[in-house]
């Protein structure tokens, strides 16, 4: 009989019981490369000083908070676009609009309830994945058909995704992540893009572009090639997007969620979709964030602020990276591969015991999966993660 007892204990999510060992370990050299959120040099993930700006407006400006509906702040919605999509078409002629979500995982969830809607069954996704894609597609009874995204070695592997393709059929979906994969830093070279979007366009699959990331890989305009890419070659698409790393704001829940369709019209039809599923799981987004990034975006000096920001945050973390790739070899890992990937992550292709003892030898926290969190290295403790590297390897 149904019984709350029904429910079995969860385990409780890997990556928040290394941050409690984290936090309990008393040693003070100890390196925290869990957690995905951007550290400056110093460890710290400060509020951006174009968003404090732009707080400070909305505190003065705001005179309501009324209820805005499920679609949220459309200002914000569309100005992002221009980022997104290309300063010069956003729309592409009217056949993309867009709706706030709680976050890039409550957009990668409309994302995927408006395909299975639509009448997607079947998402072809290459692993490792960020975990929540697979958990998503699970909750929602869709099935994940999975393909390998990255060789060992540190590279993108072209042929399982030729291959998965071959094998989809008219009428899958396929997720992909926009840029700065996550957990594996290894992204699709444009040239790789270039080839994908018009084998996507020939099989009839409808891409869902994860973009979390824009503008912590190579660039804003870099970053969003792939998406644009794609969008250029198929009749239509979903995009999930996170403002919570590149605006900094991950607590305040900001992300959005583009449809792409054939028409105005049948855009507006399938995000009219969108707004009766986000009633029916949170009715409306939170305000704030979202807010406060629409305020940055419509201030000229505060855009030109946030790229600043923006550029600070890519440099540090091209030359944490610069640095692994010129140790090339520790002890049996090659680390010249994180040198050319790109964003907050990458994968040091650990054992399970020796990820443990880089934990309890050197006090180094890093995920089960190998994941490591690039900003977490700084100029002062990147030497010891190597030699670390180095001696659970040896
Ligand atoms: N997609 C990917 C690939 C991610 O890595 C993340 C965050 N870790 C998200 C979506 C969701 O981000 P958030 O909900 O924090 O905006």
């Amino acid at each position: 009989a149904p019984s709350l007892a029904q429910l079995q204990q969860q385990p409780a999510d890997a990556l928040l019981a290394l941050i409690k060992l984290h936090n309990a370990d008393p040693r003070a050299d100890k390196i925290d490369l869990g957690v995905g959120v951007y550290r400056t040099d110093t460890g710290a993930t400060p509020v951006f000083a174009c968003i404090k700006a732009a707080e400070a407006k909305l505190l003065a400006g705001q005179d309501s908070k009324a209820y805005l509906g499920p679609e949220g702040d459309m200002g914000f919605v569309h100005a992002l676009m221009p980022y997104v999509f290309g300063a010069k078409d956003p729309t592409m002629g009217g056949r993309i609009d867009g709706m706030q979500t709680p976050g890039g995982t409550g957009a990668v969830r409309l994302a995927l309830g408006l395909a299975k809607r639509a009448g997607y069954r079947r998402i072809w996704m290459g692993t490792p994945s960020w975990p929540n894609h697979a958990q998503i597609i699970a909750d929602l009874g869709m099935e994940l058909k999975s393909f390998v995204h990255a060789s060992k070695t540190g590279f993108v592997d072209m042929d399982s995704l030729r291959f998965a393709v071959g094998q989809a059929e008219p009428g899958d979906a396929i997720l992909l992540h926009g840029c700065c994969h996550n957990p594996s830093g290894i992204d699709y070279s444009d040239a790789q893009w270039d080839e994908i979007a018009p084998l996507l366009a020939a099989k009839g699959l409808l891409p869902i572009l994860d973009l979390a990331y824009q503008g912590l890989g190579a660039g804003m305009d870099e970053d969003a090639y792939g998406v644009r890419r794609v969008l250029a070659e198929v009749p239509e698409a979903l995009v999930a997007y996170s403002c919570d790393k590149n605006f900094g704001l991950y607590r305040d829940r900001v992300g959005a969620v583009y449809v792409m369709s054939a028409s105005a019209d049948q855009v507006g039809a399938a995000l009219s979709n969108g707004h009766a599923l986000a009633r029916a799981a949170w009715s409306m987004p939170p305000d704030h964030g979202a807010a406060a990034v629409r305020l940055v975006l419509e201030d000229e000096a505060l855009v030109k602020q946030w790229l600043a920001e923006l550029d600070a945050m890519r440099d540090r973390m091209r030359q944490v990276r610069a640095r692994l790739a010129t140790a090339g070899m520790a002890g049996t890992i090659d680390l010249s591969p994180l040198g050319s990937q790109n964003g907050l992550f990458s994968i040091v292709p650990l054992t399970a015991e020796q990820i443990m003892a880089m934990r309890e030898k050197h006090a180094v926290y890093m995920a089960g999966s190998g994941r490591i969190n690039i900003a977490g290295l700084t100029m002062g403790n990147i030497d010891k993660f190597i030699a670390a590297v180095a001696d659970v390897t040896a």
